[in-house]
């Protein structure tokens, strides 16, 4: 069989595939353009590749013909294609390598030395090939215009598996850096081109290797090469899964490196505005403008408001300063066709390994509401990205517990001035994680009622507290009622009276045996109907207490036109009068008139006697605080009242 047919197909082959592979060049991460760069380039390594087999597979062909019409006048020809046979041949197992080593990262972070040393024995090799015309120890070509094999081809061959061998070494020992499928095609790959060379080594006139190696590479071309998944639809920059896959490969190959977040605050706010249409230009329009100050290999769209840009081999004052250069764009408005917006960015800084070491972390600190910008600014350096990383724990044990029903209620008494006994508790919700042990309710509830699920909570506790109240009567030790904190959040919901009506009934509670604490936590233009809901409970039998007075938007006009029962004046109000007389003069005026609107006045963080007899003597009638109890568990809050009420009642 004549088997030039097989280096012919090799040839076509690797042409399609060079063609393929420049005109659809996928988005790939890439260090930067210098030699050190290139060779650790995927993209122009695979093509160096193709072109190493493309062009091998040429010089044997036309080597082929030369020799079935050998001459003297052809037999310069002979010798150079040869030549150029030997040339790429030599260098295709050292591409190979290089390209497993890219894919999987082990060129990255490499010194200038160790490319050398890599490609020593490559260059010893190409010496030998292109000092054959006076050596002829690779090849020769006898009177007779025959081709025959030199000496040193043996060592030609081993040069190549040695290269093939390290290879296979990287891609074993990086393995966890790149994903199981790419990792199962360079194996399938490996083991065809394999069988090519064992196939042309056992016969020595069948000459299949290239066309072996050419198929592998074609598969390699289509799994490996091709990205297209990795391509932001919208964009054309890398996608988010193209993101995730270079931070893996950087991780598993310990580089130290940056990734810049970049937000699109507003970007929502736009969205109501623009057609989807025009969004997308916005943001081809951003990452066009991130494009053109950093290679666009770094850059990744990824998520409908968020970029993200890996930095790699700058200090940490280059990153930040790059990362406040990136801020500054956006104080200016975005200009794209007929579109002006003024586009707002909030920018983040995660260095890695520093501040986090895990992928899922980095994309979940990356996609973290708005929250990050914890300090307030646009910039979010180390400190807030843990910060970040705690809202991102605290987040997950919220979600937990929630749907595990593993919150508990706890009660705190409240104390009556008038009487001397305990006449009411705030029911109080507890959070245990296992991991995290207690979680304060004042970290917690913020982060809940941001990430939407304050409702559940507040759900929860207001069913366990119906369900205590039936299930204990309280009117018999002395209690009135319990009052529930209900976020502003969860009232202005749509169906939230119906739902708070359908729980009390289930559970036989009559409305006045039950208050609801609403912290005017946001302004009344947030929600509108507050004060309707607020007049419709109160016409079906429920009280109100205004919680954390003088800490939030409540204002005395506010009070008077409301329907409250309590209000409860915030313990750093009392905290701080102790400190400073101005707000002492404050507190005093605050009871004073709250009586004097007829409404009982409760002061919380009551924690020692002196604080006690002093919100006693301007007024005040309802104590809660640690003085007399701290939030406990229900039964010990069931024998903590019986007890003290029945003292009360002895002491008669
Ligand atoms: P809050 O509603 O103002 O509750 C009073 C907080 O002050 C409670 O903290 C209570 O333990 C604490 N406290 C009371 N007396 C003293 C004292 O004498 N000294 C000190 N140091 N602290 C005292 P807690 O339980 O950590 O709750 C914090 C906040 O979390 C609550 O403030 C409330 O805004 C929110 N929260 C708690 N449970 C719920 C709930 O079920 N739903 C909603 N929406 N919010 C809740
Ligand atoms: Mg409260
Ligand atoms: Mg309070």
């Amino acid at each position: 069989m004549n088997t030039v047919v097989f280096e012919i197909c090799a040839f076509i082959l690797s042409f399609f595939c060079i063609i393929y592979s420049v005109i659809v060049k996928r988005a790939q991460y890439s260090p930067p353009r210098d030699i050190i760069g290139k060779l650790s380039s995927q993209h122009f390594v695979f093509l160096n590749l193709l072109t190493n087999v493309m062009l091998s597979s040429l010089a044997s062909v036309v080597g082929y013909f030369l020799e079935l019409n050998r001459s003297a006048d052809t037999v310069f020809f002979q010798h150079l294609f040869h030549i150029m046979y030997y040339v790429f041949h030599t260098a295709l197992p050292v591409s190979f390598a290089l390209y497993i080593m890219n894919i999987n990262g082990a060129t990255l972070g490499r010194k200038k030395s160790f490319f050398v040393y890599l490609l020593s024995l490559f260059m010893l090799s190409e010496l030998l090939v292109l000092s054959n015309p006076f050596t002829h120890l690779v090849f020769y070509i006898d009177e007779s215009y025959v081709y025959h094999r030199g000496p040193m081809i043996l060592f030609q061959y081993l040069c190549g598996l040695a290269y093939v061998l390290v290879g296979i070494y990287f891609i074993i020992k990086n393995k966890a850096a790149i994903p199981k499928n790419d990792f199962l095609t360079i194996c399938i790959a490996i083991i065809v081109a394999l069988v090519g060379i064992a196939l042309q080594a056992a016969f020595a006139n069948l000459y299949v290797e290239l066309f072996f190696e050419a198929i592998a590479f074609l598969a390699m071309m289509l799994l490996l090469e091709d990205r297209t998944g990795e391509v932001d639809p919208i964009t054309g920059s890398g996608s988010r899964s193209a993101f995730i896959r270079n931070v893996t490969k950087l991780l598993e190959t310990d580089q130290s490196f940056s990734v810049i977040g970049i937000k699109l605050i507003n970007l929502e706010f736009y969205s109501s505005l623009f057609s989807g249409q025009d969004i997308d230009l916005i943001l081809k329009n951003v990452y066009g403008w991130l494009a053109s100050v950093y290679p666009s290999d770094y850059i990744f769209h990824f998520r409908n408001e968020d970029f993200a840009i890996i930095v790699y081999n700058r200090s940490e004052r280059e990153v930040e300063e790059f990362a406040n250069e990136l801020l500054a764009k956006f104080n200016y408005t975005w200009q794209s066709e007929d579109l002006t917006a003024r586009l707002e960015a909030g920018v983040s800084v995660i260095r890695v390994p520093e501040d986090s070491d895990s992928v899922s972390e980095i994309s979940q600190i990356l996609s973290a509401p708005d929250s990050w910008f914890h300090n307030g600014q646009r910039i979010c350096l180390s400190d807030d990205i843990n910060l970040i990383k705690r809202d991102i724990l605290i987040e997950k044990a919220i979600r937990l517990a929630v749907n595990e029903r593993r919150l508990k209620v706890w009660y705190q008494p409240i104390w009556s001035a008038e009487t001397g006994k305990i006449v009411a508790a705030e029911a109080l919700v507890r959070l245990f994680d296992p991991v995290m042990g207690h979680i304060s309710s004042e970290e917690f509830i913020p982060l809940a009622e941001k990430i939407g699920l304050i409702s559940d909570i507040g759900t929860f506790v207001y069913e366990e507290t119906c369900s205590f109240i039936s299930r204990n009567n309280i009117e018999t030790i002395g209690l009135d009622y319990i009052e529930v904190n209900i976020s502003v959040y969860q009232f202005v919901e749509d169906g939230i009276v119906d739902k708070l009506e359908r729980i009390r009934k289930t559970y036989g509670v009559r409305p006045d045996q039950l208050n609801l604490e609403i912290t005017e936590s946001v302004s009344s233009d947030e929600a509108p109907n507050l004060n309707s809901r607020m007049q419709e409970m109160n016409s079906l039998g429920y009280s109100f207490s205004l919680d954390d007075y003088g800490s939030g938007y409540s204002n005395l006009i506010r009070l008077i036109n409301s329907k409250y029962k309590n209000v409860k004046i915030d313990k750093y109000i009392l905290w701080n009068s102790e400190k400073n007389k101005d707000t002492s003069r404050l507190l005093d005026s605050l009871i004073k008139i709250i009586r004097s609107l007829g409404l009982n006045v409760i002061q919380e963080g009551v924690e020692n006697e002196a604080q006690l007899s002093r919100v006693l003597n301007s007024g005040c009638n309802l104590i809660q605080g640690y003085y007399f109890c701290k939030p406990v568990p229900e039964d010990e809050f069931l024998n903590f009242v019986k007890t003290f009420n029945s003292k009360k009642d002895r002491k008669k």
